[in-house]
């Protein structure tokens, strides 16, 4: 089928040359003229695993074609996901002004009757809207019919959740265009679940807020483990062996961050409101996800007093491994009360360097050695569980740090090997070891 793609980033950029791949003739475009350059000469403008291949091949062989030409885009296509942003707003809503800029351009450009399929995450009753402008603005004489079919996909493994994803759902009343969307998606033999458009709205933002609650209860837990003498690793293979609650999402650490978590979130809480519900419990779960950002710094305060002047390494920008996202990463607000501190800090991190600089300019030290990084430094905090950062000797703690003190916010180490070391080692919901 020919499929055009709004929006290149994270989910635009992998949801094309994975269509691609499955045969059709697929066409992204984009607002940003350099990102389309970037894509046109070869290269992605994101780090995400086994895009690069599939850009190449899929470029390769004429399925796959970038631009910043809407007429292009949307004149012959017959499905268009629409993948744009959903930024935050002040208030916590979720900005649709991107979202609405391409509902007016499909009708404006349309040529053909289209079905047009909305991947970015959108507050209930985003897709009627999306419907009414197409409908208002498009020529008489052709029909566009809108679904709902929200994105589940995890940065730094978007491409095999694209194959191998848990579902797809798709949300429409209109049987004929479940059934397209369905074709498209049968290859991968992925189960697929139809509903209509309001609930596949909320199956996205359910799944995240629920996911961010997990995080934010075994934080909980974690923070009374560390009170009465608990170890939370300990607590949560006890608990997650149990098949009710199941083992995954229950890592203690600094909290969740990334793109979707923590603006997710926030417009579910808003939704709720302008519903006249006051969603309490995930009100809880994002005031426990800012406190968490903020332990390693108290932490680091608890052990050696003022940060003025202190040299910190911080191990890991990205707000999680196998990313270069930064985007409402822990680090950044570590970063952020560390300056405030008047600590000196030098980071590491094996991919999202650039984008860091891009947010954070010159405040900071940047280094690709893990040793000039950890060289005379005060302190050491790990934000992000990089395996780069996961398999670093513990002895470079104690050979190239003033005093080893590492404050690990990801829980990257055994206890048991850092006790051969002697390393000043606080994690979190675990026995700090000195
Ligand atoms: P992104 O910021 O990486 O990409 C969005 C792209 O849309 C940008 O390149 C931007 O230039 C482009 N754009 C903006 N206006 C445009 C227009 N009028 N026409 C064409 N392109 C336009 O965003 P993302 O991370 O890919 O997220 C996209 C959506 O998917 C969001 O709603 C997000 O919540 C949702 N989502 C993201 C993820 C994720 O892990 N990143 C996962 C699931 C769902």
């Amino acid at each position: 089928m020919n499929i055009t793609i709004a929006g290149t980033g994270y989910v635009g950029l992998v949801t094309g040359v994975c269509l691609a791949e499955l045969g059709h003739q697929v066409i992204c475009s984009d607002i940003q003229e350099e990102k389309i350059a970037m894509l046109q000469s070869g290269r992605s403008p994101i780090y995400e695993p086994g895009v690069e291949d599939l850009l190449e091949k899929n470029v390769a062989c004429g399925r796959l074609h970038f631009t910043t030409n809407s007429q292009y885009a949307y004149g012959n296509a017959e499905i268009i996901f629409i993948a744009v942003g959903t930024p935050e707003q002040q208030d916590g809503t979720a900005n649709l002004a991107y979202v609405r800029e391409v509902a007016h351009s499909i009708a404006q450009f349309m040529k053909n009757d289209v079905i047009v399929c909305t991947k970015s995450t959108v507050p209930v009753g985003t897709n009627d809207q999306i419907s009414e402008i197409i409908h208002r603005h498009k020529p008489a004489n052709l029909h566009a019919e809108v679904v709902a079919n929200p994105e589940f996909l995890r940065e730094g493994s978007a491409v095999v959740d694209f194959f191998y994803g848990d579902r797809i759902v798709i949300g429409t009343d209109c049987s004929k265009a479940a059934a397209i969307i369905e074709q498209i998606y049968l290859p991968l033999d992925i189960p697929i679940i139809k509903t209509d458009l309001k609930s596949a709205e909320m199956i996205k933002y359910a799944a995240n807020a629920f996911l961010a609650t997990k995080i934010s209860f075994i934080n909980e837990i974690a923070m009374i483990c560390e009170k009465v003498g608990a170890n939370i690793e300990e607590v949560t293979n006890g608990i997650g062996k149990d098949q009710r609650i199941g083992p995954y999402f229950l890592q203690a650490g600094i909290g969740y961050g990334g793109s979707c978590f923590p603006k997710d979130t926030k417009a579910l809480v808003q939704l709720a409101g302008n519903n006249q519900h006051s969603f309490d419990l995930l009100k809880a779960v994002i005031e426990v996800n800012n406190r968490q950002a903020s332990l390693p710094v108290s932490k680091a305060k608890e052990v050696i007093g003022s940060l003025k002047s202190k040299k910190v390494t911080l191990l890991g920008l990205s707000f999680k491994p196998n990313t270069d996202d930064v985007r409402q990463a822990a680090s950044l607000s570590i970063i952020k009360e560390l300056l405030k501190e008047g600590a000196i800090i030098t980071a590491f991190d094996p991919i999202a360097m650039s984008n860091a600089l891009q947010v954070l300019g010159n405040t900071i030290e940047y280094t690709q050695d893990i040793r000039h990084a950890l060289l005379h430094a005060d302190v050491a905090i790990i934000a992000t569980e990089w395996e780069e950062i996961k398999q670093i000797p513990l002895d470079f703690f104690e050979l190239y740090m003033k005093k080893p003190i590492v404050i690990d916010g990801r829980n990257c180490y055994s206890l048991k090997e850092i006790r051969k070391h002697r390393i000043t080692y606080i994690s979190i919901g675990r026995p700090i070891v000195t």
